[in-house]
């Protein structure tokens, strides 16, 4: 049967697809309602599909996001069914404003999939940031930590198997499993609030495996609602906000003449000078940062990783202990 609904061809050719992140987590695009033009038909309040040019749509969502007016965006909705560590879960629950269903372990058994961070993430705490990894570590050391996670992960993934072949409550037989394994769950959320997970959770300070998850997400935003994706890269991803402070000192550099930008001959600002200006250490630095020209950033999904629900539904089973205690 033909739907009435609008669609989005690109949304449509990944709906219900997995597409693989860390090693054995996952994210799919189960369903979506709308796309650009119900933006611009629920900001404008108008009648029927299809009666504005594509140029036009592209003005108006993008005059919406430059400008912060956002409830038109709430009107599109997108349903993903994710696989993540329950580490990273922990994270992704503290953005209260989506639908959340996750797997029960008191009334499913758990898959035995647990994160293991490749060498090239194993990193030392980085100095600069504590929420942060920054170096290299040796690699005797890495295969150390592989060891011991392996260790604690068997004697873990043993323990639960062996409390539910004695009949232990499945509540109780879980509670020892690390947060590295794998949960899932199903998680619905408007176009506004995602974008705005998506700004925190694709950012460098955000953690790695998290930004993982972001990238493919973003990724399927850009499929649902392209014009949306590229204001948001545009006008929030890209975009830097400037402090009083930050202004007093650009304005020394540029000025506005004759209604045009004109950069003052020769001007430079020193640390003392910015300093006098009230900004501290930290704030010149991150000054530079936001002046520094950066990699704009864009999300692609891979399509040839793409995998039916059938093979990872069949993957988590296979990783459940003893399936025939159920
Ligand atoms: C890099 C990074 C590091 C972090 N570190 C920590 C940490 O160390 N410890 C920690 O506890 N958290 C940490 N967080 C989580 C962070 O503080 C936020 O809880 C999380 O990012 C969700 O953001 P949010 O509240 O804007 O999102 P949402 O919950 O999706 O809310 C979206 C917006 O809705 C509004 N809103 C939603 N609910 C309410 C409410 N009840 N009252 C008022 N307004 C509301 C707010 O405007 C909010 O910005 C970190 C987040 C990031 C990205």
């Amino acid at each position: 049967m033909e739907t009435r609904r609008p669609t989005s061809p690109a949304a449509e050719e990944i709906l219900g697809g997995y597409f693989p992140v860390l090693d054995h987590g996952w994210a799919a695009l189960v369903d979506y309602m709308g796309s650009d033009e119900d933006v611009e038909r629920a900001a404008r309040v108008s009648y029927g599909h299809g009666t504005r040019k594509t140029s036009q749509t592209r003005g108006l969502v993008r005059y919406l996001r430059r400008h912060h007016h956002t409830t038109p965006s709430e009107m599109v909705e997108l349903k993903f069914h994710c696989v993540m560590p329950i580490f990273v879960a922990r994270q992704w629950i503290r953005h209260r404003t989506a639908s959340v269903n996750e797997l029960s372990a008191r009334y499913s058994l758990m898959p035995l999939l647990f994160y293991r961070p490749g060498a090239e993430q194993f990193a030392l705490q980085s100095q600069s940031n504590m929420q942060g990894r920054e170096g290299g570590v040796s690699a005797a050391v890495y295969e150390e930590a592989v060891r011991r996670w392996e260790a604690l992960r068997a004697d873990a993934g043993d323990a639960y198997a062996w409390m539910l072949e004695e009949d232990v409550a499945r509540e109780l037989a879980r509670i020892d499993l690390p947060l590295s394994t794998y949960t899932q769950w199903y998680w619905k959320i408007d176009l506004h609030n995602l974008l705005h997970f998506l700004t925190l959770r694709v950012d460098p300070r955000a953690q790695w495996e998290i930004r993982e998850y972001g990238r493919v997400l973003a990724a399927m935003v850009k499929r649902v609602a392209p014009l949306s994706y590229e204001a948001w890269v545009d006008y929030d991803l890209s975009a830097r906000s400037f402090t009083r402070a930050e202004r007093d000192a650009l304005t020394r550099l540029v000025r506005v003449d004759g209604g045009l930008l004109r950069a003052v001959d020769g001007a430079t600002l020193s640390k003392q000078e910015l300093g006098d200006l009230g900004l501290s250490a930290r704030e010149i630095a991150e000054l530079v940062e936001k002046l520094t020209s950066p990699e704009w950033p864009d999300f692609e999904l891979d399509l040839a990783c793409m995998r039916s629900a059938e093979d990872v539904g069949k993957e988590m089973e296979e990783a459940v202990p003893g399936t025939n205690f159920e």
